[in-house]
């Protein structure tokens, strides 16, 4: 047998034990309704500056500019063109991150900053206990992230766009991803998962990282998405360490309808 395939027979039998935040059924819901969109491709037109997001961090919220400065002054936020990914340590809570060299990074930076922030913070502001909500704060940070660079330059406009229209993107092939979980458990259940079935490119999407649940670890994306348009509508909600149980107890369809008001209208971008 091909080892890939025992390796994910392996991780299949461990994941079916689990608890997973939506059903199958719920995710086929959000699947059918979320925008769809096609992946635009960024290239270097707006050089990267750290110094503008470092000016935005500092404007927005001191402490935040702080842990950063001294994440950067300790080597404990690593930037290296060496590494393959880029993502925050969970146990470390150093950040690494891989630079595209593309306007992107605009992005790329802000969003693992924030994460860098949020596991440096204590409390931390999504709790261990809430990481299918990992992805929310960091968004929400970019949100505001986006409103500084609109009142600096129409310049970023496209860029913005084709950011959103590609976390968009990026968010339904999540929930994707979680459902092509479901349905390999669904196969092992029955007893009829085999070699056959096997497709290696969408086994490697599920195992990327060796995350502890991937339906779990999927719906992050979604979440983070739709949440954050919640949390645009509602500037009352803080984002301190309470916003795990919050964001637990809000109903997820009515919240979906404000992510749906925030993202219903297709943007016409050229690539960048
Ligand atoms: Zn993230």
């Amino acid at each position: 047998m091909n080892e890939e395939y025992i390796n994910f027979l392996q991780k299949i039998e461990e994941q079916v034990k689990m608890e997973k935040y939506l059903s199958p059924k719920e995710i086929k819901k959000y699947y059918k309704q979320f925008p769809k969109r096609k992946y635009i491709s960024y290239n270097a037109d707006i050089p990267f500056s750290l110094e503008t997001l470092l000016n935005f961090y500092r404007e927005y919220n001191i402490d935040y500019y702080k842990i950063i400065m001294d994440g950067l002054s300790r080597g404990r936020i690593v930037i290296s063109n060496d590494l393959k990914d880029s993502y925050v340590n969970i146990n470390s809570n150093k950040a690494y991150i891989s630079p595209h060299q593309s306007s992107y990074d605009y992005f790329l930076f802000a969003h693992e900053l924030s994460h860098y922030i949020d596991r440096n913070l204590t409390p931390h502001i999504i709790d261990d206990h809430y990481t299918i909500f990992a992805e929310v704060f960091p968004r929400a940070i970019e949100n505001a992230y986006v409103n500084y660079l609109q009142n600096i330059s129409p310049a970023y406009t496209s860029l913005i766009d084709v950011t959103q229209n590609n976390r968009l993107y990026f968010a339904r092939r999540h929930l994707e991803s979680a459902l092509y979980e479901y349905y390999y458990e669904k196969l092992y259940l029955k007893g009829k998962l085999n070699e056959k079935k096997f497709d290696s490119q969408i086994v490697s999407r599920l195992m990327k990282r060796n995350v502890p649940n991937v339906v779990d670890y999927h719906l992050r994306y979604f979440f983070g998405e739709v949440f954050s348009s919640y949390l645009k509508e509602h500037p009352e909600i803080p984002l301190d360490s309470n916003l795990g149980i919050i964001l637990s107890n809000l109903d997820l369809s009515s919240s979906y309808e404000c992510f749906e008001e925030d993202n219903h209208h297709k943007v016409k971008v050229k690539n960048l």
